[in-house]
């Protein structure tokens, strides 16, 4: 559709970012047009509008920046997925496998509360690591995972087949 196409225009390619061989899909500019902004968070949070969600939850950086633009949407909070001893309080830790070592990602122990409805956003989907990291955090903390949405899926890397959700909801695709 126009706009998708619209969309698409303002994501800018940066070949070999961060390395050699990677093609990055730069969000920034879609972020700084006014339009666009509002557009890519309305066709996010579409799917779950009347579906009961208490909460987004979006790991660090973008998927804050998202995740809270969705959750204003949708009238649920927003809870916090944050790379290690950046959360004061106490919390959970899940370390997750990278191409070159792992990663780990904490939340708040009173991050997500047993029983909510939580949808999870994040603004690119690749190998699906990251987002597993976060479904096994929410999921660990007794919370309900409706839904994933991003903004970007890459589909080459098959990450949508590793997540153990009900839906996953992606607004562009690239081969
Ligand atoms: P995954 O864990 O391999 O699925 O990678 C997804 C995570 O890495 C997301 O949190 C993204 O923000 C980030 N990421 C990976 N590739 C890109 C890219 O091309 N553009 C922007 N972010 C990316």
């Amino acid at each position: 559709t126009d706009a998708l196409d619209r969309l698409r225009r303002l994501i800018r390619d940066i070949p070999d970012f961060p390395k050699p061989g990677i093609q990055f899909r730069d969000i920034t500019p879609l972020l700084a047009d006014p339009s666009g902004l509002a557009l890519a968070v309305e066709l996010l949070a579409n799917p779950y509008r009347g579906k009961y969600i208490d909460l987004v939850v979006g790991a660090e950086s973008r998927g804050f920046i998202f995740g809270t633009a969705v959750a204003c949407c949708l009238s649920a909070g927003f809870g916090l997925v944050r790379k290690p001893g950046k959360l004061p309080y106490k919390k959970i830790a899940k370390t997750y496998d990278l191409e070159y070592g792992t990663d780990t990602l904490e939340m708040h122990a009173d991050g997500v509360i047993e029983g909510q409805r939580v949808l999870i956003v994040d603004d690119l989907l690749a190998t699906g690591g990251t987002m597993t990291a976060c479904i096994d955090l929410v999921k660990s903390l007794g919370g309900e995972v409706v839904g994933v949405a991003v903004l970007i899926e890459l589909l080459g890397l098959n990450g949508r087949d590793k997540l153990d959700v009900p839906d996953v909801h992606s607004v562009l695709t690239y081969e």
